[in-house]
């Protein structure tokens, strides 16, 4: 059985097939990347997963259940953890504060503290979130997400506006919690240099479609997806950092 299964899902907006006829399975504790040019459908399926939008037709089933439309809150509860492109966190608390409120209080000082280690924010554990950089924000989003204890993490774009330093913690951050936590992991990004330090299985999306899937290596030698994603770059893509 596995762990996420989408299957032949449709989200249309007006005339347009935003998502169209996707699937895929996801394994237990398994890491994926889904890529693709700007506007294919990559938040659209997220937002299908954690119920924010609902699909026309398909299905979503976790852990064997089917989750399809369910409100976000309820498929939230059910470990499923979204990190959204643009952070939300509480800027006039401090980043401590974020994870106690994030775990609703459940987590102990030590949860807490290993969290604020784990994503390089144990040094400014007392500041206020909102004067944090750039990057250690998108960390501590992705810390909020930890002290919920999801079983399924959807990062998308993850790195955006970050440096080539930031960008690489981020990768290990990434693996540390797919290995140690065993925490299943899905994330969208643009940065091919972060794509293939994460060496993970790729599926290349197309119009709303699942083009290819494959390591980054057969997918970065196909020629369709050469034409589709490496050849013409979006401008999303071409300004992102080089990874170093
Ligand atoms: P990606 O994340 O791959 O860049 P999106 O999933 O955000 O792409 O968008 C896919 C397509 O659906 C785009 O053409 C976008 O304009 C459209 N779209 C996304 N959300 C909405 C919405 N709420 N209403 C209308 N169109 C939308
Ligand atoms: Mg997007």
């Amino acid at each position: 059985m596995p762990f996420l299964e989408l299957k032949s899902l449709v989200r249309t907006f007006g005339g347009l097939r935003a998502v169209d006829d996707f699937s895929l399975d996801l394994s237990e504790g398994s890491l994926n990347a889904l890529v693709g040019p700007n506007g294919c459908g990559k938040s659209t399926l997220f937002n299908l997963i954690t119920g924010n939008l609902r699909p026309d037709s398909g299905t979503v089933r976790f852990q064997g259940r089917d989750i399809t439309g369910l409100p976000p809150y309820r498929i939230a509860r059910r470990g499923i953890g979204r990190k959204f492109q643009v952070p939300a966190i509480f800027d006039e608390l401090t980043v401590r504060e974020n994870l106690v409120v994030a775990g609703r209080r459940r987590g102990d000082d030590a949860e807490i503290s290993r969290i604020l280690t784990q994503t390089r924010l144990s040094a400014a554990h007392q500041d206020p979130a909102g004067e944090l950089a750039h990057g250690q924000k998108q960390w501590l989003e992705i810390g909020i997400l930890l002290a919920q204890r999801p079983s399924l993490i959807l990062l998308d774009e993850p790195t955006a506006g970050m440096t080539p330093a930031e960008t690489e913690a981020t990768v290990d951050l990434i693996l540390e919690i797919n290995e140690r936590q065993n925490i299943t992991i899905l994330v969208i990004e643009h940065n091919m240099g972060f794509i293939e330090h994460l060496a993970c299985p790729l599926h290349v999306m197309s119009k709303g479609k699942r083009l290819k899937s494959g390591d980054f290596a057969s997918i970065r030698g196909d020629e369709d997806v050469h034409e589709l994603y490496f050849g013409r770059r979006e401008p999303a893509a071409a300004e992102a950092q080089p990874y170093a």
